[in-house]
């Protein structure tokens, strides 16, 4: 239809034109649009009739109905009318496919549809490499730019990319890339105006890039409207989570009766100046919040802490003294020193009403009642009362808090108390508090001392809190185990009060009138419907239990409780007898039995005695002689202290060798072997000085150790037994073992006068000056 000029040049041609809106049809591209005009429709029908070329240009603006030729661009497109297809209300939908350029010169004729006079523009012939390989590196960054752009999210239909691939001509190539991207439309006709190839493929490149740019800008304004949205939405869904499971746990309250009631408490208790202006501060804060805000709930729970604090109440102590003494009698038996000493205490304060003084320390063994006295000196006194267990804390924070910026901080356990207590002074028992650590947490004992001293726990500082509270008023009592460990800054704070372990006939006496009852009593029991012997109950003592305090005597007592209950529903029995003979139907078979003592006199075993946190216990000390060097070796549980006086004992017992009539290389040719069994509780000291010697000498001899003999005592080179402590919980610990002679330093003679009648009567003392008067008394005589 084109007819070739002479030199190559395309010449002009005539033929039917329509003009398009909104749509820029590029060569070699396929694709379908509607007209409508009736000048355009005539000329589509035109050109289906006569087998004919279109001609399809771009107008300049949208709205004109009939265009003149300058209301069309200059460059437009030739195209075959592939199909054309009916539409309802004179419409057609046409299918062309571009085929070259053509640049329109004049109208030819006007109706009944335009007739262009257009030139057909040839397409390129490259003979310059140079201009090849540039085209080529032009493509090859169209291809890059188009795929970003395609991953960009721009609407590109999954095939184009390959088609694109295939395109081997350049001007084609920056067509196709044209035509298939989704740009304005101004740009699509630049490109179709651009008729030199390589112009073309830098419009491209350039027309791409602008457009990458703006979609990578669309693309994070995007995300960070959806982050915000989905932020928003989140929160949202998670306050309406929230309120339902309020609801649901009827928690919900109306904020602004919350709001007003916290503001009313804040106006009417007592608070100091300073709490209140905290309290105020945070509230104003609190209603300034958006609600459903997390923040409120933080600033809420610390108000609350606030208000629900004790302020200003005190309550009145009874400082009777014949009512207090005869409470304490009601609960404890015993414990008289630190009966007396509390009424002392409550005679110092109603002459002089002050609360100031040393702070009581209740030390001993466990299950002696430190804490159950503790309990009734409240009672007595009219007192609330809390107790806090020191037992492993080993952080700072645990007494005082956690300051407000740490997340899910709440107060320390003083303040938990103190709240708890619900009075500015109760009795306040500080439970172990020899069993404090420090670590890099920070040192609770320092917390301790603010809390304790006198002197400045009027103005106790919360980590939390962050406000001063005074303490001042607090009565506080703590108790240990071992004073040794305490802490030396508190230990000097305070005055001790020992209580020691209990004799069998204290336990006696403690379970016949106040276990007993007492088990009774909480197991549904009558105290006459019960009645237990008092055989039995020594039996309980020796044969169930082993222990300084009435801890397990306590255990087994109310087990014999729940077994009379039982038998009581059954038979329907109006009173249960327990007695000797009875004891294991209700009890099992006793836990410890005879065997558990050493019975036989034996080579090289000596029962010592030590003195532990929890109290006196029997230790045996076991020695052996093997073919050696000279060698010593120290095995199983002994602290350094008692490795010295092992180190002492070997050299005593190395000198005494002619004494013992003992072959003089016998230091040479034997090792000696210490060994002292591991138990629950360390042990350390010098006070088993003489009992490896012994041991030592038993096993060097070959002769047998009494069995029924146990010895304590330091023990120097020269030989001399020195002065130890703990008599009184060492005597009750060997009579605990049944033994009933005891070798004790000469120097400790004074110290028996603490034993009570009832126990020296049980025991008999051997006193030592040198450890030949040891030997001679523990070690069996040779026989014939
Ligand atoms: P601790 O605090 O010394 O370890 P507890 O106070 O827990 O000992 O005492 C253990 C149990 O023994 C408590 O039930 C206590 O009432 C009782 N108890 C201890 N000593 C006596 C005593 N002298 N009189 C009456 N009951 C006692």
């Amino acid at each position: 239809m084109q007819n070739k000029g002479a030199e190559g040049k395309l010449e002009k041609v005539v033929m039917p034109m329509v003009a398009l809106r909104g749509l820029v049809i590029f060569p070699y591209m396929v694709l379908h649009f509607d007209v409508g005009r009736e000048a355009s429709v005539a000329a589509v029908e035109e050109c289906v009739v006569q087998g004919r070329d279109i001609f399809l240009v771009t107008q300049k603006d949208m709205k004109i109905e009939s265009p003149e030729i300058t209301d069309v661009h200059e460059i437009g497109t030739i195209a075959k009318v592939k199909q054309v297809l009916k539409l309802p209300g004179d419409t057609l939908r046409v299918l062309v496919e571009g085929e070259r350029r053509a640049r329109i010169l004049s109208y030819a004729e006007r109706e009944p549809y335009i007739q262009a006079e257009v030139e057909p523009i040839p397409d390129e012939v490259t003979t310059d490499k140079a201009q090849e390989v540039l085209k080529e590196a032009y493509m090859r960054r169209i291809t890059d730019l188009f795929e970003r752009f395609a991953s960009l999210g721009a609407r590109v239909p999954g095939e184009t990319l390959f088609t694109i691939s295939e395109i081997e001509e350049p001007g084609k190539f920056a067509d196709m890339i044209a035509s298939n991207v989704a740009i304005k439309l101004d740009d699509k006709q630049r490109v179709l105006d651009c008729i030199d190839e390589l112009d073309r493929l830098q419009l491209v490149v350039n027309i791409l890039k602008k457009e990458i740019d703006i979609l990578e800008i669309d693309k994070e304004i995007a995300s960070s409207v959806k982050q915000q949205i989905d932020k928003s939405q989140r929160e949202y869904f998670l306050r309406e989570q929230m309120k339902v499971i309020q609801k649901e746990l009827g928690e919900t309250e109306n904020d602004e009766d919350e709001v007003e009631e916290l503001r009313k408490k804040i106006q009417e208790l007592p608070l100091s100046d300073e709490a209140r202006a905290k309290a105020e501060k945070e509230l104003a804060r609190m209603v300034k919040m958006a609600p459903g805000s997390p923040e409120i709930s933080v600033l809420r729970s610390y108000i609350d802490w606030i208000v629900s604090l004790p302020w200003g109440k005190y309550t009145v102590d009874n400082l009777d003294l014949q009512n207090a003494r005869k409470i304490l009698d009601e609960d404890h038996y015993g414990l008289d020193k630190v009966k007396d000493r509390i009424i002392e205490f409550l005679a110092v304060r109603k002459l002089k009403n002050d609360m100031r003084g040393p702070i009581l320390c209740l030390a001993g063994p466990p299950g002696v009642g430190k804490t159950s006295i503790a309990h009734s000196i409240a009672r007595a006194l009219d007192k609330k009362f809390v107790r806090m267990s020191l037992g492993g804390v080993r952080d700072e924070a645990e007494i005082r808090g956690h300051r407000r910026t740490y997340i899910g901080a709440i107060p320390g356990r003083i303040i938990s108390s103190i709240k708890q207590a619900d009075s500015m002074n109760p009795l306040f028992l500080l439970d172990e508090i020899d069993k404090m650590s420090s670590d890099f947490r920070g040192d609770p004992a320092s917390a301790m001392l603010e809390v304790l001293d006198p002197e400045i726990n009027n103005t106790f500082r919360d980590h939390y809190l962050d406000i001063d509270f005074d303490l001042s008023k607090v009565m506080f009592i703590t108790t240990a185990n071992d004073i040794s460990t305490i802490p030396r800054p508190l230990y000097d704070r305070m005055e001790i009060i020992q209580i020691d372990s209990y004799t069998d006939v204290e336990k006696l006496n403690i379970a016949k009138r106040h276990l007993m009852p007492k088990q009774a009593k909480a197991h549904g029991l009558k105290p006459s419907a019960i009645k237990v012997s008092d055989a039995a109950i020594m039996d309980i003592i020796h044969l169930y239990t082993a222990e300084s305090g009435v801890r397990s005597l306590e255990r087994e007592l109310a087990a014999i409780m729940r077994k009379a209950a039982v038998k009581t529903v059954e038979t329907g029995a109006a009173k249960i007898s327990v007695s000797q003979k009875n004891l294991k139907e209700f009890l099992g078979h006793p836990k410890r039995s005879e065997n558990d003592m050493i019975k036989q006199d034996t080579v090289g075993v000596v029962t010592g005695l030590a003195w532990t946190a929890v109290g006196g216990q029997t230790m045996p000390v076991e020695a052996s002689v093997i073919p050696g060097t000279g060698k010593v070796e120290l095995t199983g549980q002994l602290g350094d202290v008692m490795k010295e006086s092992a180190k002492t004992g070997i050299s005593v017992v190395r000198a005494m060798m002619k004494k013992l009539k003992l072959p003089l290389d016998i230091n040479e040719k034997t090792d000696l072997h210490i060994h002292v069994p591991e138990g629950a509780i360390p042990k350390d000291g010098p006070s088993a000085g003489v009992t490896m010697v012994t041991a030592l000498v038993s096993a060097l001899t070959k002769r047998p150790v009494r069995h029924d003999i146990a010895m304590t005592g330091e023990i120097t080179l020269t030989g001399r037994v020195l002065k130890i402590g703990g008599i009184k919980e060492k005597a009750l610990a060997a009579l605990r073992a049944g033994i009933h002679t005891i070798i004790l330093p000469k120097d400790n003679q004074g110290d028996l006068e603490e034993l009570p009648q009832s126990v020296r009567d049980q025991l008999s003392f051997v006193f030592a000056t040198k450890i030949d008067d040891v030997l001679k008394h523990a070690i069996v005589a040779e026989k014939k």
